[in-house]
């Protein structure tokens, strides 16, 4: 059975004025449309692989065969990735912060979540390039902020995603054109920390 692209879990203008429609309309139907054919297409090589799913694939690249390794790097994290990204926005909100646990996991391992989000928000910011910027767990528990390029995913390198913001300028160029600052300052009114919170829990 081919990946199917997700449906979102809100209308493309949902998270308007933070991130308008027409960049949600293209990034999902067109973007991320096109990662999830390019993923399948390579899948069909080894059509066994259809049966694992793509997180386990990414986390385990060795048992994908070299003559597709690079294209599931590329466009199974591209699908992956974005399939995250959908569910870790939410209607935004001029004072969206997290609470409960993953507030006290953040306040543990960033003293505040202002500290965090001026972490967060340098890292994003000077990231060169096309790529994600991270927040992570990992497997003994800490919270870390990393960056990836291209469509890598933090799931190669053992971490288990719990926030993400796309910085591809596929994510803001018909809004916010080069200012990729002004765009990550929006960001933050729509990420979903219960979400988060969510995978933070299940890691
Ligand atoms: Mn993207």
């Amino acid at each position: 059975m081919a990946h199917l692209l997700p449906q979102l879990p809100y209308a493309y203008d949902a998270l308007e004025p933070y991130i308008d429609a027409k960049t949600m309309e293209i990034h999902h139907s067109k973007h991320h449309q096109t990662y999830t054919d390019k993923f399948n297409a390579a899948l069909e090589k080894h059509p066994e692989l259809f049966e694992k799913a793509p997180e386990a694939l990414l986390k385990d690249l060795s048992q994908v065969p070299e003559d597709i390794r690079q294209v599931v790097i590329n466009h199974g994290g591209g699908y992956v990735n974005h399939n995250l990204f959908w569910e870790m926005l939410r209607p935004g909100q001029e004072n969206n912060t997290p609470s409960g646990a993953l507030l006290e996991a953040i306040n543990k391992h960033f003293t505040s979540f202002e500290n965090f989000k001026t972490a967060f928000t340098l890292e994003a910011s000077s990231k060169f390039g096309s790529g994600w910027t991270w927040l992570c767990k990992k497997e003994n528990g800490d919270l870390v902020i990393i960056s990836t390029s291209n469509q890598d995913s933090p799931l190669s390198q053992g971490l288990t995603p719990i926030m993400a913001i796309d910085i591809w300028e596929h994510a803001y160029y018909l809004k916010h054109q080069n200012r990729r600052p002004e765009y990550i300052e929006n960001w933050w009114k729509v990420a979903n920390w219960s979400k988060a919170e969510e995978l933070r829990a299940q890691a």
